[in-house]
């Protein structure tokens, strides 16, 4: 039998790892202008913890966790990244160490859907979470943040930003009760999860894939006339920010999302490129100003987003090319392979990436790598160079061949590798 990797889970050979690393560096450092320091959490976390936070009625919890049982645990495979990291941070008493917390996370996340371009069962997301701050300030920033590392940080236009307040618990009651209104009457035209979910969860129609499902949403009463004093407050305010940043957004007042620990700002990043179709939403994100102390913390506000990291990758113009060796170094007998290995480990210690052939053989079948790798020197040691004591250089580019003492080398090789000023790290070339 042959054995493939499993459906919905994607290799990413080193070709393709260079476009993401180039993602995830401008990732980092975007958000560390804004204050945000890696968290690392755990893949597996006990199951309750998701079906809590997320909701017992969406579809993920419903239908879209690898949950198992080991050891006496009923465990989970992560399917975002925001519970685990709330979690920690009420496990470790983070509140009492600083009154504002900002943390990023980039990983694997586990989802049993449906694969289609742009929706795997293994997908990666980067995203921020900040805890302590509830001012709107705190929304409209990190909108701009996600933006800005979008626009300018991966080059990628055709970006809308839509925009809702879901309220407090209370208005998603009053809220509730307005789409059971709402729905029952036509009922029959929804899909089955809707219908079934009708009583419980409407919220999760508005969500809906379906297409029956979103011709009923249409008309859809808004939230937004629902929201309290405080909460329409908090929402002007984050427009009147997101306005004065110049940031562009459509308040989409059914925009609610399939997660449901959300309160008052919610917010969508979706392409308008059409490239990604029923996948084109690449950043969520909103409140949850109620989880930390659901998870059995203080009272501490917070909000957070996550990325798709492979739709963003299919929306980023740019080739991103693998890192070349500097130097190859081609021994060319026996006798010569240890002085190349020695020659290599020297030149790396000066911060020089360098293959050596230990292929052994003829000399044009290693001239021929080191161009393939695009190598900027090749070093050829055969008996001749060794009995002399120097090692003979050959500039790939410039067609130039010269000899170098063999003792000097490392030096005068790191030098010219330096001198070929590479671009920075992560840059095209
Ligand atoms: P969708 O509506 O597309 O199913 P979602 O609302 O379930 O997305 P979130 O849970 O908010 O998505 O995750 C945030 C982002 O992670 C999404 O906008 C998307 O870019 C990405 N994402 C979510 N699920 C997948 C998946 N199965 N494969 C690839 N990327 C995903
Ligand atoms: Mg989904």
């Amino acid at each position: 039998m042959e054995l493939r990797a499993v459906k919905g889970m994607n290799d990413i050979l080193p070709d393709e790892a260079a476009r993401w690393q180039r993602l995830e560096q401008a990732f980092r450092e975007h958000v560390a202008r804004y204050g945000y320091d890696e968290v690392r959490t755990p893949i597996l976390e006990h199951t309750a913890l998701f079906s809590r936070q997320i909701g017992e009625t969406t579809d993920v919890v419903e239908k879209e966790m690898y949950s198992f049982a080991r050891h006496g645990d009923e465990l989970t495979v992560r399917p975002e990244g925001t519970a685990g990291a709330a979690r920690a941070y009420v496990e470790h008493k983070v509140h009492t160490k600083e009154p504002v917390s900002r943390w990023s996370y980039l990983g694997p996340m586990f989802r049993g859907e449906r694969p289609a371009k742009g929706r795997y069962r293994q997908f990666y997301q980067a995203g921020c979470e900040l805890y302590g701050d509830a001012g709107p300030l705190a929304d409209a920033e990190m909108i701009e943040m996600i933006l800005s590392l979008l626009n300018q940080g991966l080059g990628i236009g055709n970006i809308e930003v839509r925009l809702n307040s879901l309220g407090a618990a209370g208005t998603r009651a009053r809220y509730r009760d307005a789409l059971v209104a709402y729905f029952t009457p036509m009922k029959d035209k929804l899909s089955e999860d809707s219908q079934r979910r009708l009583e419980k969860n409407p919220l999760r129609i508005l969500d809906s894939k379906d297409p029956r499902d979103r011709e009923a949403s249409k008309g859809a009463p808004s939230i937004l006339e629902l929201l309290d004093e405080a909460d329409a407050a908090h929402f002007a305010g984050v427009r009147r920010h997101l306005d004065a940043l110049d940031v562009r957004y459509i308040v989409d007042p059914t925009l609610v999302r399939g997660l449901d620990y959300y309160t008052r700002t919610l917010f969508e990043f979706v392409t308008t490129s059409g490239d990604l179709g029923a996948q084109s939403t690449v950043v969520g994100g909103g409140r949850y100003d109620n989880m930390i102390e659901g998870l059995g913390g203080p009272s501490v506000p917070a909000i957070g987003f996550a990325m798709g990291i492979e739709r963003l990758l299919t929306l980023m113009p740019g080739e991103v090319s693998r890192e070349r060796p500097a130097v190859y170094v081609a021994p060319l007998s026996d006798a010569c392979t240890s002085r190349a290995l020695v020659l290599g480990r020297d030149l790396r210690a000066r911060g020089v990436r360098v293959e050596v052939d230990g292929r052994g053989g003829r000399l044009k079948a290693m001239l021929r790598r080191a161009d393939a790798l695009g190598a900027k020197f090749c070093v050829i040691l055969g008996d001749g160079e060794l009995e002399r004591g120097v090692a003979s250089v050959k500039d790939l580019a410039g067609h130039k061949q010269d000899e170098v003492p063999l003792a000097d080398a490392a030096d005068v090789l790191a030098a010219r590798a330096r001198a070929e000023a590479s671009p920075p790290p992560g840059e095209a070339r």
